[in-house]
């Protein structure tokens, strides 16, 4: 049995993020993970001569701004690097269909369908439509079908067409202008999970499935799957919506039923490595097929490499491995003894849809006062920089409910302390390169 301040119960960005803030504020923090691995949807492949390409998020945006503080305060300020601009392209079956990005769209749509739907755009409204409804609308149910729809799928990864109109794309109001506009990390985006884990007063315990939490004296127990308990002030659920759902099912048996209301859908990613010489598809591509079995394909390139190209196709669920296999190396005109470093990776992802805002509002009003926290891409959006606000936000919510730490010996090891500039360094972190 443990005591911590605050359990954190999933390793992705949000529970990490979560964990930060309250080791920050002095908590000692415990984050329970149920793979080997925390990252979560954040997950670099590494090879050993020190190549990496990422099975889930590859792009961060200077407008990520709660996300690069976190970067900064992690000592990570110097690892970030520019991504080459990445083009649209998008395939036939096995055929790359000529032009890049507006070009390709306009090249696919059907124009008569185009003219006549267009002048729908003005006075358009996303409220209480689906993305079908309210795209299909604009540039017609067969252009929606063939060429839109595809490519708002492929960037959630998942069908896209009864998610709400509103919640695909963000404009957010800030801009980084010392960051670059596209970025990622040196050695992936798991490099932010790692820096974080890393931090003092966080302890990430990985291959812990939690099946359990209870009410214990003030506070929350939480089991695992291997019998450990562990008790704690704060609680917060950083899942997808299924596991959440089935986590809170004793102890707010209201929440639980507001999060059994999202469903979520997985998506299997294949991710391997490849000799550039071998590779005759273009640099840097973002790969929506028109119809296939995966949703996308992202190319490694934005951060070019002399000797290496990496693809990471995620396909609808249902396939086997050799399947995958056999559609990545026909479409890429590769053997199977060309894929190096060949990693699978199969996530749960959110599938919100209509009436979304209003569980998400009853969720927050179910749990105002209560020391327990319901994080994760299912709140704000699907992004990084969505479920880092959330998490901060939630963590100030609760924040009062354990008490603050006396001093430097409290159990994080630290008194509240304000994020890092960035020149400052941060212990325990090493610096590469
Ligand atoms: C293929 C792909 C590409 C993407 N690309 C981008 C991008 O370029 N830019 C961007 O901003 N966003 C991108 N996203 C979205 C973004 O990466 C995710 O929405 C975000 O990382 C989700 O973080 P999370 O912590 O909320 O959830 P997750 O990353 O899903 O983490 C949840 C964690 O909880 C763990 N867990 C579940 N149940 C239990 C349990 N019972 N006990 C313990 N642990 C449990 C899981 O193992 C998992 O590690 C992408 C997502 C995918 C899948």
């Amino acid at each position: 049995m443990s005591r911590h301040d605050v359990v954190v119960i999933g390793g992705g960005i949000s529970g990490l993020s979560f964990a930060f803030h309250a080791a920050r504020a002095g908590r000692s923090v415990l984050v329970l993970e149920r793979s080997e691995r925390a990252g979560g949807c954040l997950a670099s492949h590494r090879s050993a001569g020190g190549y990496w390409f990422e099975l889930g998020a590859h792009t961060c945006y200077n407008s990520y701004v709660s996300f690069l503080e976190l970067v900064e305060a992690c000592g990570l300020r110097g690892e970030i690097l520019r991504r080459v601009p990445t083009k649209l392209r998008f395939l036939d079956g096995d055929r790359l269909v000529p032009g890049a990005n507006l070009g390709v769209l306009l090249r696919l749509f059907s124009w008569g369908e185009l003219a006549l739907h267009v002048p729908r755009v003005f006075g358009a409204r996303k409220d209480g439509k689906t993305v079908e409804e309210f795209y299909g609308a604009i540039v017609g149910p067969r252009n929606y079908a063939t060429v839109l729809g595809p490519m708002l799928s492929a960037v959630p990864s998942q069908s896209a067409d009864a998610f709400p109109a509103g919640m695909l794309f963000k404009s957010r109001a800030t801009r980084r202008k010392d960051v670059p506009r596209s970025f990622t990390l040196r050695g992936g985006l798991q490099a932010a999970i790692d820096a974080l884990a890393r931090q003092p007063g966080i302890v990430v315990e990985t291959g812990r499935p939690v099946t359990k939490v209870s009410a214990s004296g003030s506070g929350f127990a939480v089991e695992t799957e291997g019998g450990e308990r562990h008790e704690a002030g704060v609680v917060a659920v950083a899942t997808p919506p299924s596991s959440a759902a089935a986590l809170l099912g004793e102890v707010a048996p209201e929440l639980a039923a507001e999060a059994s209301r999202v469903k979520d859908t997985v998506v299997e990613t294949l991710a391997f490595a490849v000799r550039t010489e071998k590779v005759r598809l273009p640099v840097s591509m973002f790969l929506v097929p028109r119809s296939d079995s995966f949703y996308s394909a992202v190319t490694r390139d934005s951060v070019p490499d002399p000797d290496w190209r990496a693809f990471s196709f995620h396909f609808r669920p249902g396939l086997s491995s050799a399947e995958r296999v056999a559609r990545v190396t026909r479409l890429l005109g590769l053997s199977q003894a060309d894929l190096e470093e060949v990693v699978e990776k199969r996530t749960v992802l959110p599938s919100p849809a209509l009436g979304h805002e209003a569980i998400v509002a009853a969720i927050d009003r179910h749990s105002a006062g209560r020391p327990l926290a319901v994080l994760g891409n299912w709140f704000g959006g699907l992004s990084i920089e969505d479920c880092v606000v959330r998490s901060r936000s939630e963590w100030e919510r609760v924040a009062s409910k354990v008490e603050a730490p006396s001093g430097p010996g409290s159990p994080g090891g630290a008194a509240a302390r304000p994020l890092l500039r960035e020149e400052e360094p941060v212990p325990g972190v090493v610096r590469e390169g």
